[in-house]
């Protein structure tokens, strides 16, 4: 019994001495997904391997800063929300991002995170909420998703799909039908910003008869939609 507890008690501390490149931490409302409008902490991790033609968080690319699961901890415990989303840039890329949902679970947040969909599941715990999405022919990415992903979907996850066009939305349309997604989870439907106006996408949703929920981005509304770190 006592092996067991010093092994745990250092697989703690190399998890919190486990380094991550991290553009930005702020708290917010939820914009998007079926959280939209609980208050959240984003935690965005630096770096994607995708280059979607409509990403609206290039400036995550590169830079931020390197920082501890212990340090990245410290500045979540500063913040009010008990919502932490972990997103990007691509929070699968780093290694670090799987003690960082340890340590955040176990002091007890709840959590979500945000994937471009390029990256596998396999190694995320089932107390995470999953938001991924499956990119759409428009955004230049789609033949990067990972379709492996979504025998690893939980009742709890939400597939996101970014419409940019109109054939798009029968792309998405006819992978919601094929994979029987809204069987597995919830399935959204966001227009690209600028690039689809949301009538135009309630239109070929009703039309459609598509098992899908809209989702706007909040916080495009609540503030300027180029402005960062809400
Ligand atoms: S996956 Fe997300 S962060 Fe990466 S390029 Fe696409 S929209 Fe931008």
């Amino acid at each position: 019994m006592e092996d067991v507890l010093i092994l745990h008690a250092e697989s703690h501390v190399l998890m919190n001495h486990e380094q991550l490149q991290i553009s930005e931490i702020y708290d917010s409302i939820q914009g998007e997904s079926s959280w939209a409008g609980w208050p959240c902490t984003f935690i965005r991790l630096t770096g994607c391997p995708l280059r979607c033609r409509w990403c609206d968080t290039a400036h995550a690319f590169k830079g931020g800063e390197t920082l501890s699961v212990s340090e990245i901890l410290d500045r979540v415990r500063a913040l009010s929300p008990r919502l932490v989303e972990l997103t990007g840039g691509e929070p699968l890329a780093q290694e670090g991002v799987l003690p960082l949902m340890h340590a955040l679970a176990s002091d007890g947040y709840e959590l979500l995170m945000e994937t471009g969909g390029s990256l596998s599941l396999k190694q995320v715990p089932d107390f995470v909420n999953v938001v991924m999405d499956l990119k759409c022919p428009d955004s230049g990415m789609s033949e990067h998703n990972c379709y492996d992903n979504i025998r690893y979907l939980k009742k709890t996850d939400e597939v996101k799909f970014v419409i940019a066009s109109e054939q798009d939305f029968l792309w998405a349309f006819d992978k919601v039908r094929e994979y029987k997604l809204s069987s597995l989870c919830k399935v959204l439907m966001s227009p690209a910003w600028g690039l689809v106006s949301p009538e135009d996408l309630v239109r070929w949703m009703l039309e459609s008869g598509v098992q899908a929920k809209l989702n706007l981005q909040l916080h495009k509304f609540i503030w300027h939609p180029r402005k960062k770190g809400v």
